[in-house]
Parts: structure tokens; C-alpha cells; sequence
């Protein structure tokens, strides 16, 4: 079957080109995909104007549309285990994390499926009681989607979810380096009753696929999740067709840990903080800061235990950490290990690609630990999103804070203390848009998420995720007009 999806039909696309998708595990083609061309981008972003300006999408009731995505969730859940499998493949990491990205899928989709008929908007007291004022809220119009290759799926659920519940129109672009379950989710909507060009996909590298998108006059959102550069380069492509922007950025993530906190456990999590998915995690806790008392004993602690993390294939039930997602991300670590020596942080785990002739065809990297880390390194200014834990080294409190934020990021850190005044005061302290208190990783749909500063400007998930996909209408109904005679002639 085709792979990209155009006004509700199938198609190779235009230029009839393709792609060979790599597992990451041993260099094989999954499957070879076929790629948009410019003239596809125009084709779907016209299907998808088409169905919003003249499809009933936008104006079927926010019951209806919650329904449809209640269906999906149903679809999801079925096809878990396919999912799952088609994620691992695509991007190396383990089944355990791709059957929890599934899940999490489904209750993004069952989040905004409840969200969609809550908030219809509100009357205002104008003042006047003639008048009738009232705030409603509607969709944006075509809203491109563009998303990374680390959590494809789930990043694209993060976008589609709330986009449909708020009645947009949308033309959804994967990466190019793990685009599969972006297709299948594509399926299921359809499969689900997506009206004809309401949903749209387009497969292709940023230059060929995604600019376009961006600059195209009739989009008129697009949504996007990738590195730094990449948003920097939208925001000023999307500049002149003034296009509502919503972009979730990079991050420098701080693991603060003070010599309270439970050392067993804050070790645990200092290694899941950073290495789930190989360090390819948006919020990963690349930085660990550690107060001068326990720093030693914990910095030899996790270097202990990160030597003996198992890499494999993300099939196997024993693995631990699958390998990096390409050879540039492989070649990026590798460059970052490299920069770290050279700046003279010192080596205590990792370091190197594993030695086991079974892992040799992969992009493997073994999980890394630099101690003796100092915030001019390009190593803890730059995010490296793969297996690389830095350590730096604190005093006090106020040291702690000034470090944690010392980042042009802002996206997510963690405080481990046993003090509870302490725990809030640093959270309160943090200039980053997710605090973990004694825990690190977990979220939950209700809650949003996105970055300070460089890490973004727009949130997703919650209330606010949705509220990114509308425009805000105010209707002032003057029920008794009568001439104003301002102009006396
Ligand atoms: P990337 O910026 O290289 O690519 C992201 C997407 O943008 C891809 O689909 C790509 O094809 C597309 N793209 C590239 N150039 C484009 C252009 N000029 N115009 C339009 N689209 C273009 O990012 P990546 O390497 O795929 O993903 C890793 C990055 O994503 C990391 O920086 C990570 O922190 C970030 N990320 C952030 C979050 C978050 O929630 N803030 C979540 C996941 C990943």
C-alpha cells in the first residue's frame, strides 16, 4: 500500500520516491517508504483547506469529534502489540518503553476525547443589558504537524489529539528517519471515520517536506517538536505568512541531588533519568548535580552501575538500552565524548562503542559519565540527546538553584531532598517547565508540558494543549440597536 495520505486516498505521491527505513539495531531495511514531493505538499495542504473551509469537521459538534477520537483509543488498544513492535524497529528502544508509549498514546487520545465538548466558551458581562457578549472558541484552520524521530508516535499524538478535538484540519509530517507508526495511526484514524481530507500525511526530509509546509500560505498553524536550530529556523520561515506557532524545543535537563535525599534511589533514578532510550529523551537528565558531602561516593556509585547497563536489541526481554536512532546521532555522541576529554572532564563509565561482535552492525554508544564537569563546556551547554550523564558539583542551596539554572534551555529538571521546605523552595526556584520532586520521567496528559526560554514556546498536553489548536472569538450581540447620533448630520 502507498504510504502517503492525500485527501482521504492512498498514494505514492508525485514524484514516486523512496526511502529505505534502517533498524537501528543492525543496519537492515525495515521497509522502504514512499516521499512527498513539493507538489504533494500543495496537493495536501489543499485537501486539507478543501475539507476545512468546505467539510463539516470544523463544525461538527465537539461531541462528535471526541467520539472519533474515543474510537482511535479503542483502535490503539487493539493493535498494541503491532505498534509496539513497528516502534521498537524504527527507533531502537526497548518493547518495555514502546508498550509504554503505546499506552500512553491511548490516554492522550482518551484525555482530549473527554476534553473536546468541556469548554465551549463563556458568556461576558459587557455591561450593558441589552447586549449579549460571549466568547467562543474555534478551530485554527490547516495546522501543519511536524515531529521528531524519538518518540514518534507519541509526540504525534500530542499534536493530533487535541488538533481534531478542536476541529482543525491537519497535514501531519513525521520524521524521516522513523515516519511507520506515524502511517499506522493514520490508518486507525481513518479506520476510525476521519472525514475525507481532514487528515493528511506527507513523508520526506525537512528541505523537500517540511519547509515547504511552513511556508505555505495556507497553513495556517504549524505545531512542531524537534532540536533548537530546526525551531529557530521555522520561526523565522513561518515569519511571513504570520502563522500561529506553537514549538517544543531541547532541553539541558538538571537532577539536582542533595546529601538528604535517599542515596540508593537517587542513584536509580540518576541512570533512568538520563539513559532510557539511549539519552534520546527531550527532558533526559543530562546533568546531574550532586552536593560536595555524598558527591564521591555517588558519582563512583553510578559509574558502577552505569558499566553494567545491558545494550542489545530492543526485542529482547533482558536488554536494558537499545542503540542510538542513525550513524549522525552515533557520530554526534561520539563528537560530544571526544569535546568532553578534550575540555578535560574526566572519563569514569562509558565512553566508548560496546565491544560485543553482536552489537557491532548498530549504532550503539556505551552509557557514558563524565565527573569534574564545569558549566563552560560545551558538554553541559549543548543538548548531546544520547547516552552522556555530566556531573557537576554544589555547595549549598543557592549554588544549586544558580546551576540548575544556569542553561539557555528550560525544559524539565528534578530535586532529590528529604527536606520538604527545601524540595518546594528549589522547585519554585527552577526555571524550567517540568519539576520533578524525588522522581524523574513521569507525566500525565492532564498536565502541561513544554519549555522556558530556549526549550520552546508553546505547551502541549492539558487544557493549554488544547487551547493552542484554537482561535478565541468574541461575539457582541447589541439586542435593542438604536442610532448612536455621534455624528450629528
Ligand atoms: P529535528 O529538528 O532535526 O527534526 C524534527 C522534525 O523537523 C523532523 O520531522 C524534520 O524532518 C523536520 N524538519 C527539519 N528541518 C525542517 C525545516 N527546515 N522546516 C520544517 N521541518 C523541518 O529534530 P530531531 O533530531 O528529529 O529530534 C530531536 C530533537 O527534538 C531534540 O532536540 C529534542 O530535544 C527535541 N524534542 C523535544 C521535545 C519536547 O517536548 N520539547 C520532545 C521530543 C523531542
Amino acid at each position: 500500500m502507498p504510504d502517503l495520505f492525500i485527501d482521504g486516498v492512498w498514494t505514492e505521491g508525485k514524484g514516486s520516491l523512496g526511502d529505505d527505513v534502517i533498524n537501528p539495531f543492525d543496519r537492515s531495511v525495515v521497509r522502504r517508504v514512499d516521499l512527498a514531493t513539493p507538489e504533494d505538499v500543495d496537493a495536501a495542504v489543499a485537501a486539507a483547506k478543501s475539507a476545512f473551509d468546505r467539510g463539516d469537521w470544523a463544525r461538527t459538534p465537539a461531541s462528535e469529534r471526541g467520539a472519533l477520537l474515543h474510537r482511535v483509543a479503542e483502535l490503539l488498544v487493539r493493535d498494541k502489540e503491532e505498534i509496539a513492535h513497528t516502534e521498537t524497529q524504527d527507533t531502537g528502544k526497548t518493547l518495555v518503553e514502546s508498550r509504554i508509549d503505546v499506552d500512553d498514546v491511548t490516554a492522550v487520545f482518551r484525555y482530549y476525547a473527554a476534553l473536546a465538548d468541556k469548554d465551549p466558551g463563556r458568556i461576558v458581562d459587557a455591561g450593558i443589558p441589552t447586549v449579549l457578549s460571549r466568547v467562543v472558541y474555534e478551530p485554527v484552520g490547516v495546522c501543519a504537524l511536524i515531529t521528531p524521530w524519538n518518540y514518534p508516535l507519541l509526540q504525534l499524538s500530542w499534536k493530533v489529539a487535541p488538533a481534531l478535538a478542536a476541529g482543525n484540519s491537519v497535514v501531519i509530517k513525521p520524521s524521516e528517519v522513523t515516519p511507520l507508526t506515524s502511517i499506522k495511526l493514520v490508518e486507525l484514524l481513518e479506520e476510525a471515520g476521519a472525514p475525507r481530507g481532514v487528515v493528511n500525511l506527507v513523508l520526506g526530509d525537512g528541505r523537500n517536506v517540511g519547509a515547504p509546509l511552513v511556508e505555505h500560505p495556507d497553513v495556517d498553524m504549524v505545531s512542531f517538536t524537534g532540536g533548537l536550530t530546526t525551531g529557530q529556523s521555522i520561526i523565522r520561515a513561518s515569519a511571513d505568512t504570520v502563522k500561529k506557532l506553537a514549538v517544543e524545543l531541547g532541553g539541558k535537563n538538571p537532577n539536582v541531588v542533595f546529601a538528604d535525599a535517599d542515596f540508593e534511589t537517587a542513584v536509580d533514578y540518576a541512570l533512568t533519568a538520563v539513559f532510557l532510550h539511549a539519552g534520546q529523551v527531550c527532558s533526559a537528565g543530562a546533568r546531574l548535580i550532586v552536593q560536595d558531602s555524598i558527591h564521591d561516593e555517588f558519582v563512583a556509585e553510578v559509574a558502577r552501575r552505569t558499566e553494567r547497563i545491558k545494550l542489545g536489541s530492543g526485542m529482547d526481554a533482558d536488554t536494558e538500552s537499545g542503540p542510538l536512532v542513525s550513524a549522525a546521532q552515533l557520530a554526534k555522541v561520539e563528537g560530544f565524548v571526544a569535546s568532553a576529554i578534550e575540555e578535560g572532564a574526566r572519563l569514569v563509565a562509558g565512553g566508548h562503542r560496546p565491544t560485543e561482535p553482536e552489537l557491532a552492525d548498530g549504532f550503539f554508544h556505551r552509557p557514558t559519565v563524565f565527573a569534574d564537569c564545569r558549566r563552560d563546556m560545551r558538554v553541559i551547554r549543548e543538548e548531546t540527546f544520547g547516552p552522556i550523564l555530566t556531573v557537576e558539583r554544589f555547595s549549598d542551596e543557592a549554588e544549586a538553584i544558580e546551576l540548575a539554572n544556569d542553561t539557555d534551555y528550560g525544559l524539565a529538571g528534578a530535586v532529590w531532598t528529604s527536606d520538604m521546605g527545601r524540595a518546594q523552595r528549589v522547585a519554585n526556584a527552577l526555571r524550567h517547565g517540568t519539576v520533578w520532586i524525588n522522581d524523574y520521567h513521569p507525566y500525565v496528559p492532564a498536565a502541561e508540558w513544554g519549555g522556558f526560554k530556549r526549550s520552546g514556546n508553546g505547551r502541549e498536553l492539558g487544557p493549554t494543549g488544547l487551547a493552542e489548536y484554537r482561535e478565541s472569538k468574541h461575539v457582541w450581540h447589541n439586542t435593542a440597536p438604536e442610532p448612536l447620533r455621534w455624528f450629528k448630520g
